[in-house]
Order: structure tokens, then sequence, then C-alpha cells
């Protein structure tokens, strides 16, 4: 018998691991072993698996895109600030 995994293609996996991050719940079975597949500066499919919503690794677009909300700003803007440097 063929593992569930096995009959999704990598991007319907991965559309179901977005849908995971955004609703929560138990973590999709079909979406194990997923990997980035970003292609590398050496021509191969990155083979990272701590993927983020986008279905990208950390070095492939899964970052953060920064503070999104109105609170989030102020308090970055504050980050690095020294009380009595200005
Ligand atoms: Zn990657």
């Amino acid at each position: 018998m063929a593992l569930l995994s096995e009959e999704l293609s990598v991007v319907e996996r991965k559309k179901r691991l977005r849908h995971w991050y955004e609703s929560g719940g138990p973590f999709p079975l079909e979406c194990r072993g997923l990997t980035c597949e970003a292609r590398t500066r050496a021509g191969t499919l990155c083979k990272q698996r701590n993927l983020f919503k986008s279905g990208r690794c950390r070095f492939h677009g899964g970052l953060s895109t920064g503070p999104t909300s109105e609170k989030g700003k102020r308090s970055s803007a504050k980050n690095g600030y020294k009380a009595g440097s200005d």
C-alpha cells in the first residue's frame, strides 16, 4: 500500500502546510518530510525541512517580513534605543 504522502503532489502538500499554519490543529501527516526544494547556488534542490508558512526554509523566503501591526512597528522602532542618547 502506498503511503498517503506519495499520492499527493508537492504543491498540494505545501498547500496543506500553509492551511495548517493558518488554521492550527494537528500537524497533517501528509506534510511530513516536506523539503524546501528551492534551487540552491550549487544548482541542487534545497533539502531543508524546517519550513515556514511559505513552504520555504529560512534561507529561501521563509523569514519574517517584519512587523505588520502598529504595535509591532512601534516596538521595533525602539530597538537599539539608549536612554539619554539624544
Ligand atoms: Zn531552502
